[in-house]
């Protein structure tokens, strides 16, 4: 399947090309159309799928024909990263349209932000916190908004942003188009789609778990071992861009020092930095001037590196819902990835849904070093280690721990190919 099938715009088809995009995504595929038919549209679908070119690419269709200098298309967005994200999509696939694009969010001065606004900007991609800040001011325009975006709705909603975008619905245009994107659909998600779409196509690709195109791998390790453990696997494995995954921020900042100190480029990227260290950080991870990239799960939310070659859990994220985020950093489209997950003792919940999820797709990597100084730890170690010999010697598969004295692991059972 190509785009041409989509009859957009030579200079959207040109810009599409222009990004290596050779066919649409399946969200692309399954999305695009209903969207430029005016539908309402409610996707779930997971993170890397191109879902932001889903409804970046019908927006810009509408706007190249209908050229005008207000704001005609609202993104909204929880976090500051993926509205720069978003509005460097827009940019690259609405080169030489004449459309302009413009992100908002909070931690920084709002006055150039008025200035941008009044030079006039037709597509607003925004945090909810600043752009009601804006409408109440009166310095944003929405009376001629044609589309909403809810992106990311779930965490929008985790973050407690339901009331802030309830009273930005409130006022915008009651006809509009309203397109929803969310990984997951739990009851409140649902309830806000009711109230704010209309009679919507759903678009539902494949099962919402971790992208298909990514190996994952549980490294059980002794709380004090996760540094020693994380050098290891920096040591021994072929890695790309690499990002590394906290619990807290100063844990972030920490390990990121660690790291640093014993010779890695490394920065971090959590909510205490200011909006410029955090775009700094950013900047040089996706530059290659830092090879490792530690950061908290709200930071990181919407990053879009070029071949992030492993995501790394030092803390195993609370949710699968977070974890199916933190692992869409790699996998990202057509690539493959790594995804490892440190698992102490006291991880057993959040390891036992995540487990349930990847099934047969997770990996045991046992390094015996790094497991064995935790003794709050030892037992649960020891039960797993049982549990997984008796899985192996049931299933015939073997421990994956020799494949750490090669270069790079190669897993059995990667999935290549595009995500699902
Ligand atoms: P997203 O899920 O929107 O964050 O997109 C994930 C990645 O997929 C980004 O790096 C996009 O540039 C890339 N991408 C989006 N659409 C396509 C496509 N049709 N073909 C190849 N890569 C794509």
């Amino acid at each position: 399947m190509s785009f041409n099938k989509f009859y957009l715009h030579n200079k959207i088809l040109a810009n599409i090309a222009s990004q290596g995009y050779t066919e649409p995504t399946p969200i692309q595929a399954q999305s695009i159309q209903p969207i430029m038919d005016g539908k309402d549209v409610m996707g779930l679908a997971q993170t890397g799928t191109g879902k932001t070119a889903a409804f970046v690419l019908p927006i810009l269709q509408r706007l190249i024909r209908e050229p005008k200098k207000n704001v005609r298309a609202l993104i909204i967005a929880p976090t500051r990263e993926l509205t720069e994200q978003t509005n460097k999509v827009i940019a690259q696939l609405g080169q030489r349209t004449g459309v302009k694009g413009l992100s908002i969010y909070g931690g920084v001065n709002i006055r150039s932000q008025i200035t941008a606004l009044k030079k006039g900007a037709n597509i607003i991609t925004a945090c909810p916190g600043r752009l009601l800040d804006h409408i109440n001011r009166g310095t944003i325009d929405v009376s001629q908004v044609d589309v909403l975006v809810l992106d990311e709705a779930d965490h929008m909603f985790d973050m407690g942003f339901l009331p802030d975008i309830k009273k930005i619905v409130a006022n915008l245009p009651s006809k509009r188009q309203t397109l929803m994107f969310s990984a997951t659909m739990p009851k409140d998600i649902r309830i806000l789609a009711d109230k704010v779409l209309t009679d919507p196509v759903t678009v539902k690709i494949g099962h919402i778990a971790p992208v298909s195109s990514v190996c994952h791998s549980f490294y059980p390790v002794g709380t004090d071992r996760k540094n020693d453990l994380l050098k290891n696997i920096l040591k021994n494995h072929d890695i790309g861009p690499v990002l590394v995954f906290t619990r807290t921020k100063i844990r972030a900042k920490l390990v990121a020092q660690h790291l640093d100190r014993s010779g890695y480029e490394a920065t971090a990227l959590h909510g205490n930095l200011t909006q410029n260290n955090r775009r700094k950080a950013l900047e040089g991870f996706g530059r290659g001037k830092y090879k490792i990239l530690v950061a908290t799960d709200v930071a990181a939310r919407g990053i879009d590196v070029q071949g992030v070659s492993h995501v790394i859990n030092y803390d195993i994220p609370d949710t699968v819902d977070a974890y199916t985020h933190r692992i869409g950093r790699t996998g990202r489209a057509s690539e493959t990835g790594d995804a490892f997950t440190f698992v102490t003792g006291s991880d057993n919940g959040p390891a036992s849904s995540i487990k349930r999820i990847l099934g047969d797709r997770l990996k045991h990597c046992v390094l015996e070093e790094f497991t064995s100084r935790a003794s709050s730890d030892e037992s649960q170690i020891q039960k797993d280690r049982n549990n997984r010999q008796r899985n192996n010697a049931r299933t015939g598969k073997k421990n994956c721990s020799k494949f750490h004295l090669k270069p790079k692991v190669k897993h059995i059972n990667r999935q290549g190919g595009r995500p699902s």
